[in-house]
């Protein structure tokens, strides 16, 4: 294989949030307004989100959402899921990298997501601008997720390099 050849590139990202009273729950850039608790954070803490936007910038060799939109950093206070992961979708393209699809999975027993998994996986998609596909897991009623303590979520994304582009 020439070493010219763009070769594609995947990365990883995790995250968790507790879930606590009082908080609205934002998942998959979605409201649910049924879930008597929500997830805590210094944004509206949306795992699927969060995860999505770690594994664009692990494969773009970009570092983590951490170190590109700090929580002490007042423009990204109470910034949404969804607003976070545009700004890191325009990031890596503006990197060089044009996405080529993602797959995250949230881990853990609320919401239910089936009634409204195409409609979280248009939104993903349409804010990355590539196919988004979402699913779902518990674990058995163990761990931090299957007590009720709090949510996760684990993706995957892969980009290909197609040089810089204005954005
Ligand atoms: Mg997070």
């Amino acid at each position: 294989m020439p070493p010219e050849l763009p070769l594609p590139r995947v990365g990883t990202g995790v995250d968790v949030h507790r879930l606590t009273e009082q908080r609205p729950l934002w998942v998959a850039g979605l409201y649910w307004p049924d879930e008597p608790r929500g997830l805590d954070g210094h944004s509206d803490a949306d795992v699927v989100c969060h995860a999505v936007c770690d594994a664009l910038l692990a494969a773009a060799g970009l570092g983590d959402l951490g170190t590109n939109v700090g929580t002490s950093d007042p423009r990204w206070a109470g910034a949404s899921g969804t607003d976070l992961l545009a700004e890191i979708a325009r990031r890596v393209a503006a990197a060089g990298f044009a996405v080529g699809n993602a797959s995250v999975q949230l881990v853990g027993s609320v919401p239910r997501l089936g009634a409204r998994r195409a409609e979280a996986e248009e939104l993903l998609t349409r804010v990355v601008g590539a196919p988004v596909s979402l699913s779902a897991t518990t674990t058995d009623g163990l761990g931090l997720t299957g007590r009720g303590d709090g949510l996760a979520a684990i993706a995957t994304a892969l980009v290909v390099p197609v040089g810089s582009v204005e954005v």
